[in-house]
């Protein structure tokens, strides 16, 4: 039977043409809108209903270093923060090549095919130079980008370390206040910003490859001791049983440390992001870790430590701040730094002068 037959009563009748439930005006509206010319109600209303167009506009005020702009963002995520925190955040660090985009977008399609709203963001200690080199790239992440449930946005490029570290731990709060339920930051295996993206996420993932050697990928003992996981990644082809090797020494060698705060003991794995194996065993070790947090209370107190070392860290880097733009400090440092390259003065010494200098140029303005 001919189903296309006008008479057949299969036949689907084309129906009436419904209006698009996207109102395509207001679109672009929000979309030419500079950030500065939303009200703060509006960026909030937006962000709180998930507008993306809005939620990626409040972001950009919180990387601009006009003082108008940072004064409506941090207006902005003042009224987000009461919304935010209902996420879990992922740390994702490795040496560039060991796969963290490839594993990203693997684990993030696995996480959005099942609903979960995922943002992916990061914090790249050379992007300040470089303009960017991680998720800079548009190739990378290709098939996550096209995910109506993921958001990425890569770095902040301006700043020092700290200031980068900032708008991206800004940007998790504007995203969780979005509705994202899943956090991605990514950072590369080379030091400082480790411990920076550790002091923001629930769980820290290190990414290593098979017969590299520790020291070739650049992983310091310090940043496995952080890690809740370790995955072996490209374990494929004929890298298989060599991975597997690697996943034993590892585990091994983490039996070594003292144990977590957490009690959680971190957990060895091989996956092969390019192949998609090991990404569901993966998720499942997160979720193990989330339970498991959370039934011991440990979740939610790491959190508050993280807040109140944030608290710490952003006083000590204002301070320091402060001391070299102090004017008495600066026009005294060069000799005072002579000083102590001729060996006249103790660097303790030096240090004690211009700690004094600086705390009498307040004494004068009082
Ligand atoms: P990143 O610099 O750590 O983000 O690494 P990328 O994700 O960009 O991957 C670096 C290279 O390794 C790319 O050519 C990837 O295709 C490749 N790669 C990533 N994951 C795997 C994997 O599981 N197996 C294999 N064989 N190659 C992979």
């Amino acid at each position: 039977m001919n189903i296309k037959s006008d008479k057949s009563a299969l036949k689907v009748q084309k129906g009436i043409e419904q209006p698009s439930s996207v109102n395509e005006d207001a679109v672009k509206k929000i979309r030419s809108k500079k950030p500065a010319a939303f009200t703060k109600q509006q960026m909030v209303d937006g962000i709180l209903s998930g507008n993306i167009t809005v939620l990626s506009k409040a972001i950009t005020l919180i990387e601009s270093t006009l003082p108008e702009h940072q004064q409506l963002a941090q207006q902005v995520l003042e009224a987000c923060l009461l919304h935010s925190g209902n996420s879990l955040r992922i740390g994702f660090t490795g040496v560039p090549g060991v796969g963290k985009s490839t594993l990203i977008e693997a684990l993030g399609m696995y996480l959005t095919k099942r609903k979960y709203k995922l943002a992916v963001l990061a914090i790249d200690p050379s992007s300040y130079r470089t303009k960017g080199s991680i998720l800079g790239d548009k190739t990378r992440m290709e098939e996550l980008s096209a995910e109506p449930n993921a958001f990425i946005r890569p770095s902040p490029s301006a700043g020092t370390l700290g200031g980068v570290a900032r708008k991206t731990w800004e940007s998790i709060i504007l995203c969780e206040a979005a509705g994202f339920n899943v956090i991605f930051v990514e950072t590369v295996g080379v030091g400082q910003s480790e411990v920076l993206v550790h002091s923001m996420v629930d769980f820290f993932l290190l990414m290593m490859l098979a017969g590299a050697g520790d020291e070739l990928q650049g992983i310091k003992r310090g940043i496995m001791e952080m890690a809740d996981a370790i995955v072996i990644n490209k374990a494929d082809g004929d890298n298989v049983a060599k991975a597997d090797i690697a996943r034993m020494e590892y585990q091994k060698a983490l039996h070594l440390f003292p144990s977590s705060f957490s009690g959680w003991e971190p957990k060895v794995i091989t996956c092969s992001a390019r192949e998609n194996s090991g990404i569901k065993e993966l998720w499942k070790i997160i979720e193990e870790y989330r339970s498991y947090t959370k039934n011991n209370g440990y979740f939610f107190g790491k959190r508050t430590e993280q807040a109140l070392a944030r608290m710490h860290y952003a006083i000590k880097e204002q301070l320091f701040s402060d001391f070299y733009k102090n004017t008495k400090v600066e026009n005294k440092l060069k000799n005072i730094e002579s000083r102590i390259a001729n060996n006249t003065v103790s660097s303790y010494i030096a240090a004690r002068e211009l700690m004094e200098l600086y705390y009498a140029s307040f004494k004068k303005s009082e």
